[in-house]
């Protein structure tokens, strides 16, 4: 019978199991020979104390018992190369997951994605990284595996309880992400591991009938009264075709702005919702470290460190967001002619460097402007933000930037501190370009963090324009059981762009959840029985 004990590790200690042993003894009161085969279920960092430490829930077994290891999900799949069809437009975590899903309830996914397979896609990185050229169908947010691939790579989510959280972890690891993944409290693959994952998840969806056609995009779609009917599809090389499916899964993501012009012009129902806007700050990451671990230099196997922040100012949050300690700011445009930046890191997260978005909760008030446009008002917001902070530059990626002091005191800064971020940055007055009613929040925010976290508050910290993109600004509605589209049954709305996550692994849930959902109701239809 296995016993499930707390221990506290030093972080020297983290991976000898002589010293795990021990503590399991002496911690846990447990007599030697009672001892058997020892596994770490749960791993986490306890940074309260003056030195930071690892609590490990560990199962014991007893002697001469060994764990059974759990059946691979991957076992489960069969061949749905014969069965009725289900388009899945957006192969990001929430489309990906949900092809698998499908295939597990013997549904024949087919994902539309308008980017291109992880491969090709670096090479859309790497022009908009050295020539700021932004390709509007392959970039940071579009292509193989979404906006998750070449991402930070944080697996937690707040949503733990909105679908199966282990099960999207342990589907990760059949395809390559490291297991520790399983039992880390804040688990994270990074983006040096991401691309492969993300190209054996394809592997294993063709492999059993699936279809993904890469540099493919919806352009438009058929409907009558009742429901959707197809897709309109245009390739890379200029053809245009229909496809019709038993179920349309729009997973499309919060940056697919096309689509939600698209939605709209055929009259499907959408609302808007409140999303959050602001900018990305860099710290020099021993600075962090310092702060956090009382280590400018860190000890042996304890990871770059994190924070997170939150406020109220003048009545609204303020808060940090997808922080990515030991990480790099990216360049996250989806169109020429706007700035947009957000955060990654490679699994080893080793960058001397740590940023994290610090944004505001956008209000009706700072939508009024732009009240024409509107469920899309917050849309055209955020747009107007991102092409303001794009004309104050030189017309490339580089982006405007102040440091942290200056920033707060309205000033511009005279230079920069050093950046991860590739395209490079210049001094501007992000005073004058954030809209007033988010500029005067962040700009006391931040000052409450600096007194939250002593040291935050430095020169030495880049603060850089524009985190825009935390969010969808639309929701498209769906129904609570069916996750059907409430006029257009074969519409299911999922993942991040239609409002339902916000994060890799929420969205990977969503999709799951929408799968099984698609599949209960074609196992409804009367041709099914
Ligand atoms: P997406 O991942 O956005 O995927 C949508 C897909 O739809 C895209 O591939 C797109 O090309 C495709 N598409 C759009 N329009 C069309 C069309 N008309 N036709 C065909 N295809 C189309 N989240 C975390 O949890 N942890 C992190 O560490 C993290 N870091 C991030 C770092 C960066 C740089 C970025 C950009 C995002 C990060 N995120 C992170 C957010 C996370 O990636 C998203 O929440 C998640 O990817 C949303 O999943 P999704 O499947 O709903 O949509």
């Amino acid at each position: 019978m296995a016993k499930s004990l707390e221990i506290k590790v030093a972080p020297a200690d983290l991976h000898n199991e002589a010293a795990l042993r021990q503590a399991l003894i002496r911690q846990g009161g447990l007599a030697p020979a009672s001892v058997g085969e020892v596994r770490v279920v749960r791993r986490s960092i306890d940074a309260r104390s003056s030195r930071p430490h690892f609590l490990l829930r560990v199962d014991v077994a007893a002697p001469g018992e060994t764990f059974t290891p759990e059946a691979p999900y991957l076992e489960s799949l069969g061949e749905v190369a014969e069965a009725p069809a289900v388009a899945i437009i957006g192969c990001g975590p929430a489309g990906m997951f949900a092809a698998l899903e499908l295939i597990e309830l013997g549904l024949r996914p087919i994902i539309i994605e308008r980017g291109k397979d992880v491969q090709e896609r670096r090479r859309s990185l790497r022009a908009i990284q050295q020539f700021g050229e932004v390709d509007p169908n392959s970039n940071y947010c579009f292509g193989e595996g979404g906006a998750g691939t070449y991402s930070d790579g944080k697996l937690y989510t707040r949503s733990l309880k909105r679908g199966n959280y282990q099960k999207a972890l342990q589907l990760l690891v059949e395809h390559g992400a490291q297991p520790d993944i399983l039992i880390d409290a804040h688990p994270h693959i990074g983006s040096n591991k991401l691309p492969k994952v993300v190209a054996n998840m394809r592997e294993t969806i063709v492999a059993h009938g699936g279809e993904v056609r890469f540099g493919h995009r919806v352009i438009d779609l058929e409907r009558d009264a009742q429901d959707l009917r197809a897709l309109v599809i245009a390739t890379e090389n200029g053809e245009t075709y229909r496809l019709s499916a038993t179920a349309y899964i729009f997973a499309t993501g919060h940056s697919a702005r096309d689509i939600y012009h698209l939605l709209h012009r055929h009259g499907v129902r959408m609302e808007a919702k409140p999303f959050a806007l602001g900018v990305r700050i860099e710290h020099p990451q021993p600075l962090i470290d310092e702060i956090q671990y009382g280590q400018r230099e860190r000890e042996e196997n304890l990871p770059a460190s994190s924070y997170k922040l939150v406020t109220q100012v003048q009545e609204r949050g303020v808060f940090s967001f997808c922080m990515c300690p030991g990480g790099l700011v990216v360049p996250a445009a989806t169109a020429p002619g706007e700035i947009v930046v957000n955060g990654m890191s490679l699994s080893r997260r080793d960058s001397p460097y740590a940023n994290s978005g610090t944004v505001v909760a956008v209000e009706m008030e700072d939508l009024l402007p732009y009240a024409s446009h509107g469920i899309f008002a917050g849309l055209a917001f955020q747009q107007a933000v991102e092409q303001a902070m794009f004309v104050a530059g030189d017309g490339t990626q580089r982006a405007p930037a102040s440091r942290l002091t200056d920033f707060a005191r309205q000033k511009l800064s005279h230079d920069l501190p050093a950046t991860s971020y590739i395209p490079g940055l210049f001094p501007a007055p992000l005073h004058e370009l954030l809209p007033a009613g988010i500029y005067t929040r962040l700009q006391e925010g931040v000052k409450d963090f600096g007194r939250k976290m002593r040291g935050y508050f430095t020169a030495e910290a880049n603060v850089i324009g524009t985190e825009s993109r935390t969010s969808s600004p639309v929701r498209i509605p769906r129904d609570r059981s069916t996750y059907q589209h409430p006029e257009l049954p074969s519409l299911y709305p999922c993942g991040e762009g239609a409002g339902y996550a916000g994060g890799i692994l929420s969205a990977a849930m969503d999709g799951q959840n929408v799968a099984r959902a698609v599949a209960a109701s074609v196992a409804a239809q009367p041709s099914a029985k």
